[in-house]
């Protein structure tokens, strides 16, 4: 049996009796592990008590999502270097820059970015990006914040220009792709995954946004990350089994406190 991770959902967007059977729904369909991930701090507590609740395949991110940096605030580095210490959150985030919304004034989501890059680098808990229209910012900002060995972080939902994917492997990082991959129109973001590296690579499913082709237009879930993964498959001219064995290895390698959601 496949077995994947989804890199990142919103679990906190479900009502509880519907998260729990999506929940069902995708560990009996193989996808083992799922990180959610919080778009505020305020809801850090709430993320981390409904992973532990779906222990052992749930685990949390904290972050302040560049739509929530007006209302949330910019969070102080310490805050988040706290955060990141914390054994029950594996990843901080998501953060990031979205010009597509501008939610947030650009400038206090490029410093809420830094910092969470930052507390990243102290506390080595891998960071999650969030970009939109933002390419040549999120380039400056990763060049900027890396460290001599580089970053430890993930461009989620994968779906800005070639450079941006460049710069984020050179520095290290991973890119994880969603739904959007299994889409008509996303002939960009099928021709820059199928040249990453197979050992960068994450899948995803953002659920409850973003279903993947033949779900398109349903709330989205965990376990609809197997539509994902075929398509990975496909345009990287591999198995499916591979695709998850890869993914899924990826995954805990840089996850590191998430490492079991894995072998869950
Ligand atoms: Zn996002
Ligand atoms: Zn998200």
């Amino acid at each position: 049996m496949i077995r994947l991770v989804d890199s990142h959902c919103h679990l906190d967007m479900l009502e509880p009796e519907a998260r729990a059977e999506a929940v069902s729904r995708a560990v009996r369909s193989g996808v083992r592990g799922m990180l959610t991930i919080a778009t505020r701090l305020s809801a850090a507590e709430d993320v981390i008590a409904i992973a532990a609740e779906h222990s052992p395949h749930v685990m949390a991110a904290v972050g302040v999502h560049p739509h929530r940096v007006s209302e949330n605030g910019i969070p102080e580095e310490a805050e988040l270097v706290a955060w990141g210490s914390r054994p029950d959150v594996a990843g901080l985030g998501e953060t990031g820059l979205d010009y597509f919304y501008d939610n947030s004034p650009r400038d206090q989501q490029q410093e809420s970015f830094r910092r969470h890059i930052r507390a990243s680098n102290e506390t080595g808990t891998p960071f999650i990006v969030h970009t939109r229209n933002a390419d040549a910012d999120t380039i400056t900002i990763l060049k900027e914040e890396a460290s001599g060995e580089g970053l430890k972080g993930v461009l989620h939902c994968f779906s800005s220009g070639r450079d941006v994917a460049e710069q984020a492997l050179e520095l290290g990082m991973y890119v994880s792709l969603a739904g959007i991959l299994t889409f008509k129109n996303a002939k960009d973001v099928q021709d820059i995954a199928a040249d990453v590296p197979l050992d960068r690579l994450l899948v995803e499913t953002d659920s409850p946004f973003l279903a993947p082709i033949p779900m398109r237009g349903k709330p989205n879930e965990p376990g609809y990350i197997v539509h994902t993964a075929r398509k990975l498959a496909e345009l990287k001219g591999v198995s499916e089994e591979e695709i998850a064995e890869a993914t899924t290895a990826n995954f805990a390698r840089l996850f590191t406190k998430a490492a079991g959601l894995a072998d869950a």
